[in-house]
């Protein structure tokens, strides 16, 4: 504590007008000024509520306190007339941003207490007075709470003892004026709100670094003494589920909020319990009061708030009221039902919803409650949680999912062969990546909790990881993965599971009507595209085809494919694949009848389906009939020095273009059967790493070909779109000629941000934290769209794009399509849809509303073409 303030002389405040408002139905009172407290506090005097009286202190006026400037506090106490008790709130402009306790019987002296127990008795007086003296030398003498010994009764003793305690500790007697215990209680809160730790908290929560923070001073109700008094908390909805429910506690002869602590003796439920008593039953006039208040203040503040509460000798006071705390389920129940009753409208309920909370609702999440024993931590890749027994290789994880199993996959980094391991797995963990690592994408695809580039250490060969605090993990011990958070958590955490219940959907359909870009998912197996179109996604955006050709029964035929002599030995192997590709297009047009699907041709180098060790080569050769010299020698001729920059997408299809013959016919016979069925497609083809006109036009005229014999032998029409990935800067570049053969452009932002960069995807993890840390990239480009950089491109090739051909439909298919502020990016762009992970999709798709909510310039539907 500051003792003796040396008072400068009256600075600012004097000029900038009153610093104490007695808050009225009519006082210049606002949330800019003096903060959301002491707002909502003038909203409930002017709805009736009994609030006792209350004055406000500008953030100017604390801001000044803080700065010890001189302040005369005389007027202050004298709107409460002759000896007052008071308490003090903090007001910050939002209340998420926290600030000090409230400090409640300010105004307690020896003489106070003398006064009150021929009131409401001895014990009570002297409870009241204790209480103070504490509050009063732990949060403004900054005293040690153990030195004091706080007696259930309290007598004239332990008031003695604590108040010797107290001038021992501070070499000063407790100061016995209101004047002087007020004056020390602001300048404490009004400093600790200005000291840094304050601050980076609240920064933390989005408050800006000059955030203000005003004080509410309010007459205390006392909640202490004969006959019924004590104090409550009340709200009208379950914090978790939103779903109306009355909820909260009373305690007798208590304040604040005491009813509500772990194990507050004596609480009470508020409505009629089998379980034990209840205000209803002790109190049903104040009861029915409460629930009136809580009916005006939905109503009326158009919001669910949680009433504090004191009866004091019979009578009710609310002392203040706040947003209830909402899990983000309930966020959205709540909204839903405001709006469905009329208090607000659809807009308003969709704005109320931060986008990214949906993720929390999409998949199990880490219980907040319980205890959390980090293991290590890493990048958050993909969301949710999981419990399961570590795993150090696919094939244990597919095993354990045989048994029902679950499992966590833990591997130094993934590869194309890990998919079906990542598929059975419970949870993903690598050592290295980082968000647009193989293994980040593949699990957020999968909707499986991954957590990449953690501080681990992996020995494959023990089966065991090592954590930086020196604990080690083996094969088969049970750990918490929060995908969420990013952290690896000892033992089984308690998880709460997802819901996506009939609030959830109404949101989303309202978000779509409002929304003018549109969403699209990246989807690759029917079950994705089910998800897709269960989040709401207006068709696929993206259907990577390459795993399918990584399934069991299609791998080997994959590889005799790749050791074919002759184009006619390769298509006649690519013959057996033919069927399976054919039900495969089929099932996703089954799924999304009605709605486009793009499907993107062979992609990956051809070396990813081969074996890498020993054992591998030789089973290779086996099933090949071949000698396992040669068959090393063709891997080891397929191997390239660069293979993201080598032979794969168009490049691949050009010179063994009997696959993309394959994939197009598969398509189109997918096609008539769809519609022999009754489904309406129009089937999108989309040429992946395409970086010149040439390119489109070699593998579009082969497309129109088989397009041409399978309208032939069918005897059936159709028509596709075909599309162009812009993926190199070049393409972006030349969009206006490569236009010219392509109905649309998606754009493939994790290459075109890998080649504008110059910078492997794989294996930027392992730098980036030093970079961001630096400020080398405001963000991880992989993870934030870089709109200068990548963006330029992104816009030059809109541009040049539909400046030749204006009915292009523009896209974005990378990782970045997720994002809010790529969403933001891409509408002012122009682009007509964005293509992200299923379960990205309601982010996306609310995101979405947002923008056209807060800036309609486009009006719903306006790009809504593709
Ligand atoms: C991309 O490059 O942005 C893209 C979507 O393709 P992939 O991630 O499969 O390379
Ligand atoms: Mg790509």
């Amino acid at each position: 504590m500051q003792k003796h303030q040396p008072i400068a002389a009256r600075g600012a405040l004097a000029e900038r007008g009153e610093p104490f408002t007695v808050i009225t139905e009519t006082a210049p009172i606002a949330a800019a000024t003096h903060g959301g407290r002491a707002k909502c506090l003038q909203r409930l005097i002017r709805l009736g509520l009994p609030v006792p009286r209350t004055v406000a202190l500008s953030f100017d006026a604390v801001h000044e306190i803080a700065a010890g400037h001189y302040v005369d506090f005389a007027p202050l106490i004298a709107a409460f007339g002759e000896a007052p008790l008071l308490s003090v709130r903090a007001s910050s402009a939002d209340p998420d941003w926290g600030g000090p306790g409230a400090i409640l019987n300010i105004g307690m002296s020896g003489e106070m207490r003398d006064r009150l127990a021929g009131e409401i008795g001895e014990a009570a007086a002297n409870a009241l007075y204790l209480r103070f003296i504490h509050a009063y030398a732990v949060h403004v003498a900054r005293l040690d709470a153990e030195l004091f010994d706080i007696p259930e009764q309290p007598d004239q003793g332990a008031i003695e003892r604590a108040l010797v305690v107290y001038e021992e500790e501070t070499d000063e007697p407790f100061p016995q004026s209101v004047e002087v215990q007020l004056g020390e209680v602001l300048r404490s809160m009004a400093r600790a709100w200005e000291g840094p730790t304050a601050r980076l908290l609240r920064q933390a929560r989005g408050a800006p670094p000059d955030a203000g923070l005003g004080l509410v001073v309010q007459e205390m109700a006392l909640g202490l003494g004969p006959p019924e008094s004590g104090a409550g908390v009340i709200q009208f909805v379950n914090s978790a589920t939103g779903e109306p429910q009355i909820t909260g506690r009373y305690l007798s002869q208590a304040q604040g909020r005491e009813a509500l602590l772990p194990g507050a003796k004596g609480a009470i439920y508020l409505t009629r319990d089998p379980r034990g008593p209840s205000l209803e039953e002790l109190c049903p006039k104040c009861f029915a009061e409460l629930v009136e208040y809580g009916r005006i203040c939905r109503e009326r503040l158009r919001e669910e708030m949680q009433i504090e509460f004191t009866l004091s000798a019979g009578r009710l006071h609310v002392l203040d009221a706040v947003r209830v705390a909402r899990s983000s389920r309930a966020a959205v129940r709540i909204a839903v039902d405001l709006a469905e009753d009329g208090i607000i409208s659809r807009a308003d309920a969709l704005l109320r919803i931060p986008p990214r909370a949906l993720t929390d609702l999409l998949h199990p999440q880490v219980d907040p409650r319980g205890k959390r024993d980090v293991l290590a931590r890493g990048v958050a890749a993909s969301p949710g949680a999981a419990v399961g027994r570590l795993v150090f290789s696919s094939t244990a994880a597919q095993a354990a999912a045989a048994r029902d199993e679950k499992a966590i996959l833990v591997r130094r980094e993934t590869t194309p062969e890990d998919v079906r391991g990542m598929h059975a797995a419970a949870g993903v963990l690598t050592e290295r990546g980082g968000m647009t690592s193989h293994a980040a994408v593949i699990a957020r695809g999968l909707g499986v909790p991954c957590v990449v580039g953690a501080d681990i250490e992996i020995d494959q060969r023990e089966r065991l990881i090592r954590c930086a605090d020196g604990r080690v993990l083996r094969e088969g011990e049970v750990i918490t993965l929060d995908g969420t958070a990013g952290e690896v958590l000892a033992g089984a955490a308690p998880l709460l599971e997802p819901a996506l219940d009939g609030a959830f959907r109404k949101l989303m359909d309202w978000a779509e009507a409002a929304s003018d870009i549109d969403i699209r998912a990246n989807a690759d197996t029917p079950a994705d595209a089910e998800r897709a179109r269960n989040f709401g996604a207006r068709g696929i955006g993206l259907c990577r085809t390459e795993h399918m050709f990584f399934e069991e029964d299609r791998l080997g035929v994959m590889r005799e494919m790749i050791f074919a002599e002759t184009p006619e030995d390769r298509a006649a192997v690519l013959e057996m694949l033919l069927p399976m590709q054919r039900e495969d297009f089929l099932k996703l047009f089954r799924i999304m009848e009605g709605l486009p699907v793009c499907i993107r041709l062979f992609d990956p180098p051809l070396h990813e389906f081969l074996p890498h060790d020993r054992e591998g080569l030789r089973e290779l050769a086996e099933s090949l009939d071949m000698p396992i010299a040669e068959v090393t020698r063709r891997v080891e001729a397929l191997s390239e020095f660069n293979p993201m920059l080598g032979m794969r997408g168009v490049r691949l299809g050009i010179t063994v273009p009997e696959i993309y013959d394959m994939q197009a016919r598969a398509i189109f016979e997918a096609t008539v059967e769809a519609k022999a069925e009754g489904a309406h497609v129009v089937p999108e083809i989309m040429i992946p790493l395409v970086s010149a006109r040439r390119e489109v036009e070699l593998v579009k005229t082969r497309i129109d070909a088989v397009a041409a014999a399978v309208r032939n032998e069918r005897g059936q029409d159709f028509t596709y779109r075909l599309g162009v990935m812009v993926e190199t800067p070049r393409a972006a570049l030349r969009a206006d000629e490569i236009a010219h053969h392509a109905a649309f452009l998606s754009f493939g932002t994790n290459d075109l941000t890998q080649m504008t960069y110059g910078l492997s995807r794989d294996d930027a993890g392992r730098f980036m934290s030093a970079y961001v840390k630096l400020g080398v990239f405001p963000e991880d480009p992989f993870h934030v769209l870089d709109t200068e950089g990548v963006g330029e491109l992104l816009s030059i090739g809109a541009a040049r794009g539909r400046a030749a051909r204006p009915d292009l439909t523009l896209a974005i298919c990378g990782e970045h399509g997720g994002n809010p502020e790529s969403i933001a990016f891409c509408r002012d762009a122009g682009y007509d849809y964005v293509s992200c992970s299923p379960y990205r999709v309601p982010v996306a798709r609310l995101a979405a509303a947002h923008l056209a909510l807060r800036d309609p310039r486009r009006g719903p539907g306006a790009g809504a073409a593709g």
